[in-house]
């Protein structure tokens, strides 16, 4: 007999011990084979003066046993606490935000009655790296990091994702038409992957975000796997949930190469928290998902055919009670219950759950360094003289070019405004001064500080610079638009 696995949970806060103590007793009814090792997150913890709501006893724990099925938490209002979500997607390395969402109609209302696509969406990078700086009395800016790990990381998993369940179609959606470095970077990747023969049985397509969310929200029965970055991602998966209507009922996996989170879609709700009244579905949902994960199949199917028996039987949480459809209104204990009694049994209208053993092979091949080589720097200053005339700033900035450099032009908001460019810009306190190398002059670190230094020097205040490199003599940097 295969031996037990040993999980960490979390009870979490508000209705989170009842829908947790409600998962784990359908778990040991179905003889799931695990063993579970129990933490303490969230409020509590918090409270206790650690900001981001986990002991260092409890990371112990998450980093031996490596799955880790969550209730929701309440994150506290106000400053100085970090999100716990994002401390352990980062801490275990979980770079993949698995979040299936389908239609139980009738039993659950929804304008797309077949609705059954997977969104996974990168879950480490894009915009969520946090990193912010206000540069300007008028302009800020967040940093959008994009690396070519991360993209292959999230790319292979939903192409492997998509093969291993027998899904048909993976739709990438990105934002490559505007952002063709970053976006267009993940774009590539996915290009490239999906070439690989091992996915030749899958249809793949790229769509661009904006048509790709309202075909989510449109069209959803079209689409099957959807592969996106973080933040289009984190609005997609939300849109979907919505119009297949069972947010609450609906599960999620964050997943890394060797650990696993598992969680509801919802959080504590603490408007309804000790009144046995929430529907512990979400995180059913989420524990059937890690069952087939850590190759429990044949018990995650028990469990989601008894649950989809429980709902076409009209057994249903308050959330969900229809007078027109639900037979009985059932409480968090009453509902594990009737799911507890349906063990062994199938739905008879709704899809019968198959999973499958499911082998997910995600390696990241080696790729050669390519040649880089420093082409120019742009010199980003903070300026507000002169009614914010681009042709003083050009003629005050032109001179301290030197010999290894010339200005390219200036730019305020991506936007050519010398030594040619629109007419009637708007132009910002935040100009940005493109040098590029002279014919033949290689430019160096060394030349940076000494620009800057004369730049310093007219008394021009500069507040970053970004280097502009070629890799393999092709270009590493956005053109200025009307440059
Ligand atoms: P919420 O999802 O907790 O609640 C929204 C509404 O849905 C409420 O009316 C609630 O009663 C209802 N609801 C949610 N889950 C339900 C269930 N299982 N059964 C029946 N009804 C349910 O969202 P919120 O009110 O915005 O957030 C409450 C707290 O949860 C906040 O502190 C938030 O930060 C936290 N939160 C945590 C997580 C997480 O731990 N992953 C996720 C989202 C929100």
């Amino acid at each position: 007999m295969a031996e037990n696995r040993k999980i960490t949970v979390a009870h979490g806060d508000g209705i989170g011990p009842e829908i947790m103590d409600a998962t784990l007793r359908i778990l040991k009814a179905a003889e799931a084979r695990l063993d579970f090792e129990e933490i303490e997150i969230g409020q509590k913890v918090y409270e206790a003066g650690h900001s981001s709501g986990i002991t260092g006893e409890s990371w112990e724990s998450l980093r031996r046993n490596r799955i880790f099925l969550k209730a929701p938490i309440t994150t506290p209002l106000g400053g100085g606490y970090k999100s716990l979500n994002v401390t352990i997607r980062k801490g275990l390395c979980l770079f993949s935000n698995v979040r299936p969402c389908r239609s139980f109609y009738p039993y659950v209302p929804t304008h797309f009655p077949h609705i059954d696509m997977v969104i996974i969406r990168e879950n480490e990078e894009d915009l969520y790296a946090g990193i912010e700086h206000q540069q300007t009395d008028e302009v800020t800016q967040a940093l959008k990091l994009i690396s070519r790990p991360g993209c292959e990381a999230i790319c292979r998993y939903a192409l492997e994702y998509a093969r291993a369940y027998g899904r048909k179609k993976v739709t990438c959606l990105t934002k490559s038409n505007i952002m063709k470095i970053s976006d267009g970077l993940f774009q590539r990747v996915f290009e490239e992957v999906a070439a690989d023969p091992r996915y030749a049985e899958l249809e793949t397509e790229h769509r661009i975000i904006d048509i790709g969310a309202a075909l989510v929200a449109a069209r959803p029965e079209d689409l099957d796997v959807v592969v996106t970055l973080n933040l289009y991602g984190d609005i997609v998966s939300d849109i979907a949930a919505l119009v297949s209507g069972s947010v609450g009922l609906a599960g999620s996996a964050n997943i890394g190469f060797d650990a696993a989170m598992f969680e509801a879609v919802h959080g504590s709700a603490p408007d309804i928290a000790g009144k046995d009244i929430a529907n512990p579905s979400g995180l059913l949902t989420a524990a059937v998902m890690m069952l087939v994960h850590i190759g429990q199949p044949d018990v995650a199917e028990r469990i989601r055919n008894a649950w989809l028996r429980t709902l076409e039987d009209g057994m249903h949480t308050v959330d969900v009670y229809k007078e027109q459809v639900s037979k009985q209104r059932l409480g968090t204990r009453a509902f594990a219950d009737a799911v507890i009694e349906r063990l062994g049994e199938k739905p008879r209208h709704l899809r019968t759950a198959a999973f499958g053993h499911r082998d997910l092979e995600v390696k990241l091949p080696s790729i050669p360094r390519k040649k880089k080589e420093l082409v120019g720097v742009d010199v980003f200053l903070d300026w507000d003289e002169s009614n914010r005339d681009p042709a003083v700033l050009g003629k005050k900035v032109e001179p301290l070019a030197g010999d290894t450099f010339a200005l390219k032009m200036i730019s305020n908001r991506g936007v050519a405004v010398y030594p040619t460019g629109m007419e009637g810009v708007y132009c910002t306190d935040h100009w940005r001064c493109r040098f590029t190398a002279r014919k033949g002059a290689k430019p160096s670190h060394a030349e940076i500080i000494a620009l800057l230094g004369r730049v310093k020097k007219a008394g021009l205040d500069f507040i970053k610079t970004e280097h502009l490199y070629t890799f393999d003599g092709e270009r590493g940097y956005s053109l200025g638009q009307g440059e």
